[in-house]
């Protein structure tokens, strides 16, 4: 029963809420494949 992982210092993507992954960077706070499909729609193609 240690479902405590939230909280101050986890990062969960705010979009799915999943927490593997998650790019903090820029204030992102997505996880990869929330950050892909975002990044895309804003353009960014880099992201691979
Ligand atoms: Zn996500």
């Amino acid at each position: 029963m240690a479902k405590r992982e939230f909280g101050k210092g986890a990062r969960r993507c705010r979009r799915c809420g999943d927490t593997h992954g998650v790019i903090q960077k820029y204030g992102i706070m997505l996880c990869r494949q929330c950050f892909r499909e975002v990044a895309e729609k804003m353009g960014f193609k880099k992201y691979h």
